[in-house]
């Protein structure tokens, strides 16, 4: 057997499909580091089932892929094939060829295996290389670095080579299942011992239960046989019985019935006859009421009689009826007087109150009229004061100047002592009252002007003001004031046209010789009625004089218009008036004052004249009072006594004809003879009532005598009804027993299985075997089943566990003989290594000696493997402290050992020769050549020496970067590769 291909395609570096094909003898794989020769070895592994993803250098199994590479895209899957030589059949496959592939998708991470390209498991790979020496544990595929593991390695990590050399894997495996199919058939027989251990422990009571079930079920036969007959024939005699009662019973109740009956009637007659009776006894009550009504009238009447003859005889023999009339008649006469006299002073009293309201109203009256004029006094007083104030306010203006400029004032105040000071101008004019405003517009300042005789005058005055600061002032002076007028074209225009009055001078009076002043001032101003006439008017003459309008507006020379309101000050001409006319309403007012007092006076006199003489009017009239109430109490008292004597004549009278008398008796009779009936009738309803009360005794009686029997019956009728209910009970009973316990049917019992019994002996028989039941105690029933089943289930298990014994034994027996073969083989091929490895060993280390060791060799069968080796020249030592090269060069001569003893079909050998020296190298090389006969060896290396070996060199490359090629190569081809990598 031996490999003949290699197909990858997308494992690791081999992105493009690549197929390497080998041949027997050795095949060697150059190039420089990192080209993917070690992922051919990768790749072998990878086939033959490696799980491990550290042996494969990577960190999850998706890693194997192709990852993409500077111009590659990453592939999906990665395969590989490997085509297996097997026309020796060295692998237990019938093919001449095998061909084993593993598939790994990336998406999802999902492996494939195949064998011959039929889908197959892991564990048929692994099954089908088991023993040909390409196990996981062999030393046939070598990875790069992990030459010197086996040296380093414990002794038991180191065994499995030596079980691949030996071939027992195959055994080892079988050894497994067999042990494993021993666990699993100990647990079954476990099991089953343990369920038929719990069957044995029901087995015995449930015996005993069965066995007691048996006979429980026989006595129960027994007793049906003869309970039957005995229920039956109980029923028989218990509904005999109950129709007796029934009988009985229904008699009873008839008899019941008919005295019900009778009772029923004697009742009602009971009832009638109460009925009557307490009618009666109404009556009585009501003709009791009378009769004690009628007795009470009797006494009455025979009372007033008696009263009524002593009376008589007391009146009779004390009044004389003719002094009675003479009294009567003085009474009447007392009467009369006392009824005038009440009349009259009624009359005053009346007339007395009459005028007291009189006076009353006129003081009223007198003193509103007093207050009204009091109110009317102060208002008065009020306006003659506030005019009075006026009048001073008014002479302050008019005399003292008081509404003129303080030069004006100061010049006035000293017109003695200065020459020919004639007056203000506004004090000197006067004129109608309907033209003061437009005088004094039209004077304007000049009002104020002060006029002088001369010019001299008012020169010193002037002077006079100045000295003393005085203030100033316009003077006029009459002797050189010249008159100003209005020309003669104009007076024509003025006087034709509509609304003209006059000049103002011609409007105002005067007493001094001031004519001049007047023409200079007013002169040449003109007098209209309305401002619009005034615009016609001043038009008219050019603008060239001031016009005034009677309500004081003005237009200017020149056009120009003045007008509005006055202010509250009056023009001096006004005060002037104001003053005379306000003198002349303070004396008409002080005069209506003075009369005003007067009356005042007289009505105070009134008033005190009037509250004199109500006062008198009131004491007499309280004092009328008084009399009026004396005066009807004196009448009542004769009224009544009048009276008296009166009803005294009348009954004196009344006795003397002596028909008071004549009625009395004739009542008093008749009250009698109406109380003796009703006596008598009251004396009849009582006999008619005891004659109820004798009957109704009688029928009490009967009625007792009934009552009596009734419960008699009445009581026997319970007596067997309790009977009957205990009877039908019992049958009830027994009917149900029937049901119950035997599922029949009282008919069907009597048909089909009831026997003539001796009741007395039958019932003994069943109340003994009633007793052998109850003694049984709890009976199952189901036991005699149960039993069954578990006894059945019991020895189908017992028969079980015999049989799993016995493969227990047999299993344990081939465990034994596999260990046997295993031990024997192991044995023999490990002394063939030993031997073997010796040789090698001085081979290669060119002396010394070597020998593997069991380190437990009383277990042969799990003993781990020592090594123990001396190199020439060297002293023993731990393993671990030898040099690479001498670990590897250890590790080879264990390899040729055991390819001496147990050849391998094929070897992969990574760098394995890397740390030897070159001499090494070589005896490396001639050791494979040697075995190169029977192993396939692909080797990848560096070393001159071992290529020079090889038979077939493949050249591994990157010409596309990342991505792996193979190429067959020549020696010299190779040498060249791994000199330049
Ligand atoms: P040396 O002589 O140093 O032992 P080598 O020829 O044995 O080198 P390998 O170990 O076989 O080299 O290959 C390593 C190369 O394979 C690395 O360059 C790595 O990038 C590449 N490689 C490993 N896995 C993948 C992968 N999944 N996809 C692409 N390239 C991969
Ligand atoms: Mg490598």
């Amino acid at each position: 057997m031996h490999l003949k291909r290699i197909e990858l395609h997308g494992f690791k570096s081999f992105a493009d499909k690549s197929v390497i094909e080998f041949q027997p003898g050795i095949t060697g794989i150059v190039g420089p580091n990192g080209c993917g020769k070690s992922n051919i070895s990768d790749a072998v592994r990878w086939v033959l089932g490696e799980q491990s993803v550290k042996s494969l250098r990577g960190s999850n199994m998706a890693d194997v892929i192709f990852n993409g590479s500077e111009d590659r895209k990453p592939q999906s899957l990665a395969e590989v094939t490997l085509v297996f030589d097997n026309e020796d059949r060295f692998m237990n496959f019938d093919y001449n060829e095998v061909e084993i592939t593993r598939r790994l998708y990336r998406q999802n991470n999902e492996a494939e295996y195949l064998i011959n390209k039929e889908p197959c498991r892991l564990k048929d790979i692994v099954d089908l290389i088991m023993d040909t020496g390409l196990g996981r544990d062999s030393l046939s595929i070598i990875s790069q670095g992990n030459i010197s593991t086996f040296a380093d390695s414990k002794p038991e990590e180191r065994r499995g080579m030596f079980e691949e050399a030996a071939g027992v894997a195959k055994y080892k495996k079988r050894k497994l299942e067999s042990i494993r199919k021993l666990e699993r058939t100990k647990d079954n027989l476990d099991r089953v011992e343990d369920i038929c251990l719990e069957l044995e422990k029901q087995i015995a009571p449930l015996k005993r239960q069965k066995e007691k079930a048996e006979v429980y079920l026989e006595l129960k036969d027994q007793l049906q046989s003869i309970e039957v007959s005995v229920l039956v024939k109980e029923i028989e005699n218990l509904s005999e019985s109950l129709k007796d009662l029934n009988v009985s019973l229904d008699f009873l109740d008839k008899e019941k019935v008919t005295i019900d009956g009778q009772i029923l009637l004697n009742e009602q007659q009971n009832e009638t006859l109460k009925k009557k009776m307490y009618d009666l006894d109404q009556e009585v009550n009501g003709l009791q009421g009378q009769l004690l009504t009628a007795m009470n009238n009797v006494n009455e009447l025979e009372t007033q009689k008696v009263e009524i003859d002593t009376n008589r005889k007391h009146i009779l023999e004390n009044t004389d009826k003719e002094d009675l009339q003479a009294r009567i008649a003085q009474m009447k006469a007392i009467l009369q007087d006392a009824v005038n006299e009440y009349n009259d002073r009624v009359h005053r009293y009346n007339e007395t109150k009459e005028e007291k309201m009189d006076l009353e109203a006129s003081q009223e009256r007198n003193r509103n009229d007093m207050m009204a004029l009091r109110q009317n006094i102060e208002n008065l007083n009020l306006q003659l004061h506030n005019n009075r104030a006026r009048k001073e306010q008014l002479i302050d203006v008019v005399e003292n100047k008081s509404g003129y400029s303080y030069g004006v004032r100061s010049v006035m105040k000293a017109r003695q002592s200065l020459n020919g000071i004639i007056g203000v101008l506004g004090d000197l004019l006067e004129s109608d009252p309907e033209y003061e405003l437009a005088l004094s517009t039209a004077l304007g300042n000049a009002v104020q002007f002060v006029v002088t005789k001369t010019d001299e005058g008012a020169r010193d005055a002037i002077r006079f003001l100045k000295d003393n600061k005085s203030g100033r002032a316009t003077f006029l002076p009459v002797e050189t004031m010249q008159a100003r007028r209005i020309r003669e074209e104009h007076q024509v225009v003025c006087q034709n046209t509509s609304g003209y009055l006059g000049v103002m001078s011609d409007f105002v009076r005067y007493n001094t010789p001031i004519d001049s002043v007047v023409l200079n001032q007013l002169g040449h101003i003109i007098l209209v009625d309305t401002l619009e006439h005034a615009s016609a008017l001043s038009r008219a003459t050019f603008a060239r004089y001031k016009v005034v309008t009677l309500d004081g507006e003005v237009v200017n020379v020149g056009g120009s218009l003045t007008g509005g309101s006055y202010k509250q000050q009056s023009s001096s001409f006004a005060s002037k008036r104001e003053l005379e006319m306000i003198k002349e309403v303070i004396e008409s007012q002080e005069k209506e004052m003075t009369e005003k007092k007067s009356k005042l006076n007289d009505l105070d006199n009134m008033a005190r004249e009037i509250s004199h003489n109500l006062l008198q009017k009131q004491m007499s009239f309280a004092k009328l009072e008084v009399v009026v109430t004396n005066k009807k109490s004196d009448l009542q008292v004769a009224k009544s006594e009048y009276e008296n004597l009166t009803n005294r004549s009348i009954e004196l009278s009344e006795i003397q004809s002596g028909a008071q008398d004549n009625q009395l008796i004739n009542e008093l009779n008749e009250a009698k003879k109406r109380r003796d009936r009703l006596t008598e009738a009251i004396q009849a309803k009582r006999e008619l009532r005891m004659s109820f009360v004798n009957e109704n005794d009688k029928i009490e009686e009967t009625l007792r005598a009934s009552r009596s029997h009734l419960r008699e019956i009445q009581s026997d009728m319970t007596q067997k009804q309790i009977e009957k209910a205990k009877q039908e009970t019992e049958l009830s009973n027994y009917l149900l027993r029937l049901n119950d316990e035997y599922k029949m049917t009282y008919e069907y019992a009597k048909e089909e299985l009831a026997t003539e019994v001796n009741m007395h002996e039958a019932k003994e028989t069943v109340r003994l075997l009633r007793h052998k039941i109850d003694s049984l105690g709890n009976v199952n029933l189901q036991a005699i089943e149960d039993y069954q089943d578990v006894s059945t289930r019991y020895e189908s298990l017992n028969t079980q566990r015999l049989d799993l014994i016995s493969a227990q034994d047999s299993i344990l027996k081939a465990i034994d003989e596999m260990d046997e073969i295993m031990v024997t083989r192991f044995s023999e091929t490990f002394e063939k290594i030993n031997k073997e490895f010796n040789i090698v060993f001085r081979n290669l280390f060119g002396g010394g000696r070597a020998e593997l060791r069991y380190s437990d060799p009383d277990n042969i069968l799990e003993t781990g493997i020592d090594i123990d080796v001396q190199p020439p020249g060297k002293a023993v030592q731990n393993i671990t402290l030898f040099s690479g090269g001498e670990k590897a060069l250890i590790a080879i001569s264990c390899l040729f050992a055991i390819l001496r003893v147990r050849p391998v079909p094929m070897c992969i050998l990574d760098e394995v020769e890397a740390a030897l020296d070159v001499a090494n190298v070589e005896r490396f090389a001639k050791y494979l050549k040697e075995f190169s006969s029977e192993t396939q060896f692909i080797v990848v290396t560096h070393r001159e020496g071992t290529m020079e070996e090889c038979d077939l060199l493949y050249g591994a490359t990157m010409q596309q970067k990342g991505v792996t090629k193979l190429v067959s190569v020549k020696l010299k081809d190779a040498i060249d590769l791994a000199q330049t990598a």
